[in-house]
């Protein structure tokens, strides 16, 4: 049996690199849905709908029909990766500048209700591990499986810091604290499919756990829902 998986919780928690290696191992989907909410946030960045003084709500939900959003593999063995209208921009969605603006736009009900049903359409058939915000609340409700990753702000923005370091970005440590912070406030307090832990989540709290430890952990818990055991 295929179950659906959803994993949610605070940024820079590592949800995606424990999403990606359980989809390896089960042969299952990993859909990046913060990529969607980066991917219409950097259309508004290129179309100047919003920068540090506006926010042109109103032509940026107008647009939307214009947004096209899919997760295309350039090659049979790698990974799916986003596409904006026609266009590969998997790494183009990762910079500070889209991190600073994703979150009020991820506020908009009418950017939230389009990208619920690409994610409905391509976890209709069960076999997928979704990471987010409201996967297990809005998105999944019967999700057999429910994370909650969660870490101290500290350790997750030093985890995002080296990653943009090494990537080559040039950015302060202080700027992804800050950013992370200002993230989870705006996820967590916004009316629209606020950040919340789903009743039955199981959090995990990954700020003193490696890699190997937090993905076995996780691993079990995804064989025992898949075998029927819990
Ligand atoms: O997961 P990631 O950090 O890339 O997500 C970027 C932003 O997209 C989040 O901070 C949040 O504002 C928004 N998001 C959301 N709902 C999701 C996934 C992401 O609101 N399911």
């Amino acid at each position: 049996m295929k179950i659906t998986i959803a994993i949610d919780g605070h940024s820079s928690t590592g949800k995606s690199t424990v999403a990606k290696q359980l989809a390896d191992h089960l042969g299952y989907i990993y859909v990046d849905s913060g990529a969607m909410y980066r991917g219409v946030t950097l259309y508004a960045l290129k179309h100047d709908l919003i920068s540090e003084h506006h926010f042109d709500k109103k032509q940026l939900i107008d647009s939307l029909p214009k947004i096209r959003l899919e997760f295309i593999k350039e090659n049979e063995k790698d990974r799916a990766e986003i596409h904006l209208n026609g266009i590969n921009v998997e790494k183009e969605i990762r910079t500070m500048n889209v991190s600073e603006f994703v979150s009020p736009i991820a506020t908009l009900p009418e950017v939230r209700r389009k990208l619920v049903m690409l994610q409905h359409e391509i976890g209709k058939e069960k076999g997928v591990v979704m990471d987010g915000r409201d996967i297990g609340t809005v998105v999944f409700p019967d999700a057999e499986l429910k994370i909650f990753m969660t870490a101290k702000p500290e350790t997750r923005a030093s985890r995002r810091f080296n990653e943009l370091s090494r990537r080559g970005d040039e950015i302060t440590y202080k700027e992804v604290f800050d950013n992370v912070k200002e993230r989870d406030h705006i996820d967590s307090t916004r009316k629209d499919s606020p950040l919340k832990k789903a009743e039955d989540a199981i959090e995990v709290d990954n700020s003193e756990m490696n890699l190997e430890d937090q993905f076995h952990i996780i691993l079990q818990l995804a064989k025992d829902r898949i075998a029927g055991r819990v």
